[in-house]
């Protein structure tokens, strides 16, 4: 009961709101989210979605560096605000700027950073991050465009400074052809004391995982095969490369949509992403097996904390003239932030 009364409270809200408000729900979110937002996509169709929007207010139903994207993506005048400012990442939360900033230092003890290295930002990242990133001429990408943006920065500088998806950036390289001799990781955590080993990389991965991607495992993928024989195994490439290598197929959120939703009836799909994806996947088809790669789904706890009683709240503000939870991004951070996303898009437009 109290479920369908704030649902109304939201569908009423936004008729009173109309096109001065646009509410965007990443693929992670609740049903019950999803369900009520104007679109839902991976990031990079949000980015997008928020850099041509018209609306005075974007209410994000996401984690904080995607609203913070937004907000650097947005028009003058124009307002981000995120249900729930707590829902962060546990890949973000791998990397910060002063940690960044002394990796590039290190690097200078082997090489010239400013005119060998690019460095590429999953756009997980906080926007000092990104504008690290934007500063010295980088692009930021999401899992939908790495393979684009990566095979943009080698074609700009000899090396390039991957953060801060370990996984991500390895499994694009594969892609490229990268051999991995030419890879080398950087700790942040237990940084090396001599950076000899740093001298002769092309591709440099911050050490950082998603935890939800890295509970999927190589023993998952002959479990499924044994169980259900003629299974198509689908993954997201924040995956270990273990699990990439002998899957069938890898992409982002929203290829795996496609891919499944586009297969025969009867086909069978074991999906190695976000549980709250897979079970909607399931039931949007019906004609298919769906399910997850791992025996005990993961879901994203960051994800799962907006709640309809949050975006009630948050829109229950607008109508009475309140701007509740708004994201900001200082001018100095914003402008080479913007820039580093600016490009991404470029990038995937012309690619
Ligand atoms: S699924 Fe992983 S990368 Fe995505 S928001 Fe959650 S912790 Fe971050």
């Amino acid at each position: 009961m109290e479920q369908i009364l704030l649902t109304e409270t939201i569908l009423e809200a936004r008729r009173t709101l109309g096109n001065a408000l646009l509410v965007l729900a990443h693929h992670y979110q609740r049903d019950e989210i999803v369900e009520v937002a104007d679109y839902r996509g991976d990031s990079l169709e949000l980015s997008r979605k928020a850099a041509v929007s018209g609306a005075r207010w974007i209410v994000f139903c996401g984690v904080h560096f995607m609203a913070e994207t937004a907000a650097i993506l947005a028009k003058e005048g124009q307002r981000v605000l995120i249900p729930r400012e707590d829902a962060g990442c546990f890949l973000a939360h791998t990397i910060d700027y002063p940690t960044l900033k002394e990796l590039w230092r290190r690097l200078a003890e082997v090489m010239d950073p400013e005119r060998e290295v690019i460095p590429v930002a999953y756009v997980n990242t906080t926007a000092d991050v990104k504008a690290f990133v934007g500063e010295k001429g980088g692009a930021c990408c999401t899992s939908s465009s790495a393979e684009a943006v990566l095979r943009w920065a080698f074609s700009q500088r000899p090396r390039v400074l991957f953060v801060p998806d370990q996984y991500l950036g390895r499994n694009t390289a594969r892609k490229l052809g990268i051999p991995e001799e030419e890879i080398v990781v950087w700790d942040p955590h237990s940084p090396p004391e001599r950076m000899d080993t740093f001298a002769e990389a092309r591709l440099i991965l911050w050490r950082g995982t998603c935890n939800v991607h890295v509970r999927f495992l190589p023993e998952d993928v002959y479990r499924v095969r044994r169980e259900h024989p003629g299974v198509r195994v689908v993954v997201h490439p924040e995956c270990r490369p273990e699990v990439v290598e002998l899957a069938d197929d890898v992409g982002s959120t929203s290829y795996i949509i496609k891919t499944v939703s586009s297969s025969p009836p009867g086909s069978v799909w074991a999906v190695g992403t976000e549980e709250r994806l897979v079970a909607r996947l399931a039931k949007e088809n019906p004609d298919k097996e769906v399910f997850s790669l791992a025996e005990v789904p993961p879901f994203c706890s960051y994800m799962s904390l907006t709640r309809p009683a949050d975006l009630a709240s948050i829109l229950e503000g607008l109508l009475r003239g309140e701007e509740r939870n708004g994201v900001e991004v200082p001018p100095e951070i914003r402008e080479p932030a913007r820039r580093a996303l600016a490009r991404m898009l470029d990038i995937t437009h012309s690619g």
